[in-house]
């Protein structure tokens, strides 16, 4: 079936075809950002094309279409991920920014002195930085739930979950290791413990179809751009019920009902978390992305993202010196890895030679890396688009790197003169 096959599929993201320094590009740098196929690049462009106006101020033909065409994707994005109402949906410029809604509008008026937060030690620094800055203002504390070996220790997240704390923020899969986290399990216990939790899905969307209301969390956040679709643009889903209790946390044109120098109303959900003209282009691609996702066999694309990531491990692992920091029980298809005697600046450095894409560094995760007593690593994340000869040439690239090392340091002496 022409969905679910990888190499056809592949054929839909017209940049995989480009070359980097002479070499024919691959691309495992995903888990940064997702290439695009065909069909967003198009509705981006036509929309420009053709609709372009703004919206929600229909006094003219293009703007209903605008209009019509924008509410179209909320309607689509809140049946794809089992949202029970379109206005549960909210649009955010990715992540970050839904995360910082949640911290300022939820969080913020429930913070006091001595109150608690939970997060996760492998967290992204977006789903640290807000609440730590709230937390700080109120007096507020943060309790780490400890993850470096990848693997969740639910009696001890229902400990911290004891103490009450005023929300749990949590990974579905960690951008820096891959491990994909036990959410519904940990999402449970919350419900038990009367812990409201938001879910970062930032890396989990883009593997994995999601059901919010299965998984049982309050807030979802993700982010566009690493769902094949634009940047700039992302969503939050939060439970109905607790969004009718948020205030708005910016506020300007299209999120009001009714405005007087006295007063203003504000519109209703989900405008009010709205502020200011939206990025309608990016909605409206992101609304291609996830038809193109919705209509492949996104379970045989799992399929075949793990059999990249067991290709890969396998591969890399026969390099000699090469050492992979993943070690859940359930892995995304990245890996994350040092290469003995090598700085992963090098070794990103040296690949990119190669044409290979990767990412060295702390992966936006630095008490992670503390906590591994790191200062970063290797990351070469894989989408469906990727091919098994991929996994091998990133093999291939390292053991390259290896023995050119060893030629250099088993150099007879006096080789020095001619560097
Ligand atoms: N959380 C995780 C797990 C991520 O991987 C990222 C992006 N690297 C973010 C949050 C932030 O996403 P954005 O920069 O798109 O807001």
């Amino acid at each position: 079936q022409h969905r679910a096959d990888p190499n056809r599929l592949r054929r839909d993201f017209p940049i995989l075809s480009s070359r980097v320094h002479g070499k024919p590009l691959i691309y495992l740098d995903n888990a940064a950002t997702t290439q695009k196929p065909r069909s967003v690049i198009d509705a981006i462009s036509n929309y420009y094309k053709r609709s372009n106006a703004n919206v929600h101020r229909a006094a003219h033909a293009l703007s209903a279409d605008a209009t019509l065409a924008f509410e179209q994707v909320r309607q689509e994005l809140a049946d794809w991920i089992g949202a029970a109402h379109q206005n549960e949906i909210v649009w955010t410029r990715g992540t970050t920014e839904a995360i910082n809604l949640v911290a300022y509008s939820y969080l913020k008026p429930r913070l006091k002195p001595g109150s608690r937060v939970l997060l996760m030690e492998s967290a992204h620094h977006a789903n640290i930085v807000p609440w730590q800055q709230i937390a700080r203002e109120a007096g507020a504390v943060i309790d780490v739930l400890p993850c470096a070996t990848g693997e969740i220790d639910l009696k001890l997240f229902g400990e911290l979950l004891g103490r009450g704390p005023a929300i749990a923020a949590i990974s579905h899969v960690s951008n820096a290791l891959g491990s994909i986290y036990p959410i519904k399990a940990m999402c449970r216990m919350a419900r038990e413990a009367q812990v409201p939790v938001l879910v970062d899905g930032a890396q989990g969307l883009p593997h994995t179809d999601i059901d919010v209301g299965d998984i049982g969390c309050d807030f979802y956040a993700f982010s566009g751009h690493k769902l094949f679709g634009p940047s700039g643009i992302g969503a939050l889903w939060a439970r109905e019920a607790i969004l009718e209790q948020m205030p708005p946390w910016q506020s300007g044109g299209e999120m009001i009902e009714q405005v007087s120098f006295d007063e203003t109303r504000f519109a209703g959900l989900p405008f009010r978390f709205e502020a200011g003209t939206p990025d309608i282009a990016g909605v409206i691609g992101l609304g291609a992305a996830i038809r193109y996702l919705r209509e492949s066999d996104r379970k045989a694309l799992e399929q075949h993202e793990q059999k990249l990531l067991s290709h890969a491990l396998e591969c890399c692992g026969q390099v000699k010196g090469f050492r992979s920091l993943a070690a859940g029980p359930e892995q995304a298809a990245l890996i994350s890895f040092l290469l003995e005697g090598q700085h992963p600046q090098d070794v990103g450095l040296w690949l990119d030679r190669q044409g290979i894409a990767v990412r060295a560094g702390h992966h936006c995760a630095m008490p992670l890396m503390s906590a591994l007593g790191i200062p970063g690593s290797i990351r070469a994340s894989f989408a469906f688009y990727n091919t098994l000869d991929e996994a091998e040439a990133l093999a291939s690239g390292l053991q390259q790197l290896i023995d050119q090392s060893r030629t250099q340091v088993s150099a007879p002496a006096g080789s020095e003169i001619a560097q």
